[in-house]
């Protein structure tokens, strides 16, 4: 990838750089529901000036951005302190999903609600029985006339509670095994025979829900891509998933290490060698993540479409991140403790990071195979 910045995307940058200015964003209140509210009402705002989706295609209500424009759009974000955008799972992997797998229809109804944050979206993938192996899931779809009615369980389900649609598979043929007789639908959340159940995390908040399927209907023009050919639909979203996700995410670690920096010039620790070499270690292993990360983008400037190493870029995300937020831990010492530290949240929050969007150990699978081509261990 080329980092050195055209005449265009330096506009592109003081333009942003200026529009935050004027914006700026605030700092998002503790507690999901608060948290949520705010985030939403961030993603107005930024929608309202074009600023939402700006890789998605101009005809999409995107800005068609490039690669360096989309790094450059995190990197000023993260400067600002801005929260997330509460629809990421739609801006990231549902909108891009439709917009190459669905039918005009659904593109004309469902992508501008994703920007506007009016309508949310969740994916109701997992199950108790199916988590890595995502191919052995058991939720069926089962044909009635105009369409299909769902039954089965879900789980680890985000925002299900908020959400208006859901990206949801299940199996269409009763007979089939793995990653065959799958169907990818678009599930309207607004029925009664769809029960979320909050789960509470470690951090006190229930961001995700177990999610019961008890005859939910969807209709045939809900259904993504083709019947029983729903894997490749998937496997798509999974792949904006990470390499999305992973972008804005190592600006995330970036503001959390200059943090740690700051407390440790505050608590007069520049001068102790521990603090200094476990300083520079998290600084080295940051910088890597925000070159994986690009390394995802030129990726996409050539093929088209993230790819495998995005998995790469998440994995180590996931150990950064971890390791920060310990840090940060161990040096506030007993200081970090109490329900309202935003340290402590971070570290607590943090623990997720190798297991959503693809476990650790399962994500080093697909780099040993895919990215590196070593030999497969099944
Ligand atoms: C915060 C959070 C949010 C989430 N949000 C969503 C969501 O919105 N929608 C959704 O569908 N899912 C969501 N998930 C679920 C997530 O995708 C799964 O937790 C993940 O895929 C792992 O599945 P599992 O929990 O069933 O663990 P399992 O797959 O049962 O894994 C258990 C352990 O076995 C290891 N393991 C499994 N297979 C292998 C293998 N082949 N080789 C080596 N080790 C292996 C794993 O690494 C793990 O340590 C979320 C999870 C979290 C933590």
């Amino acid at each position: 990838m080329d980092f050195t910045m055209t005449a265009a995307e330096l506009r592109f940058r003081d333009e942003l750089r200026g529009w935050l200015a004027v914006n700026p964003p605030g700092v998002a209140p503790m507690g999901d529901e608060a948290s949520f509210d705010f985030r939403r009402a961030w993603q107005r705002r930024m929608y309202e000036s074009g600023w939402v989706g700006i890789h998605w295609p101009r005809e999409y209500g995107g800005r068609g951005a490039n690669p360096v424009e989309l790094a450059i759009f995190n990197e000023e974000l993260g400067r600002s302190g801005a929260p997330r955008f509460a629809n990421t799972i739609a801006i990231e992997m549902g909108g891009p999903t439709i917009i190459t797998h669905g039918t005009p229809a659904q593109k004309e109804r469902l992508l501008e609600p994703i920007l506007s944050a009016e309508e949310i979206w969740c994916q109701a993938f997992s199950e108790p029985g199916a988590g890595s192996d995502l191919a052995s899931l058991r939720t069926r779809a089962d044909r009635v006339p105009g369409g299909f009615r769902v039954t089965g369980q879900k789980v680890w389900t985000s925002l299900a509670r908020q959400a208006s649609w859901c990206m949801m598979l299940a199996r269409t043929d009763p007979d089939s095994q793995g990653h065959r007789g799958l169907t990818y639908f678009l599930m309207d959340m607004q029925q009664d025979e769809i029960e979320p159940r909050p789960i509470v995390q470690a951090t006190g908040e229930s961001e995700f829900n177990e999610l019961f399927l008890d005859g939910a209907y969807v209709s045939d023009d809900q259904v993504v891509g083709e019947v029983g050919k729903g894997w490749r639909v998937a496997i798509t979203t999974l792949m904006n998933e990470r390499a999305g996700l992973a972008l804005a995410a190592q600006v995330d670690v970036r503001r959390a290490l200059d943090e740690a920096k700051r407390q440790v010039v505050l608590s007069g620790r520049m001068d102790d060698p521990l603090v200094l070499d476990r300083l520079a270690d998290l600084h080295v292993r940051a910088e890597g993540l925000r070159l994986q990360t690009y390394r995802g983008l030129s990726d996409i400037e050539r093929t088209g479409a993230p790819g495998p190493s995005g998995s790469l870029a998440k994995l180590q995300w996931a150990a950064v991140n971890q390791a920060v937020a310990e840090f940060t831990i161990d040096l506030l010492g007993p200081a970090a403790v109490g329900a309202d530290s935003p340290e402590m949240y971070r570290y607590l929050r943090s623990r997720a990071n190798s297991i959503e969007g693809g476990t650790t150990e399962v994500l080093k699978d697909i780099v040993a195979e895919r990215v590196l081509s070593l030999p497969r261990s099944r």
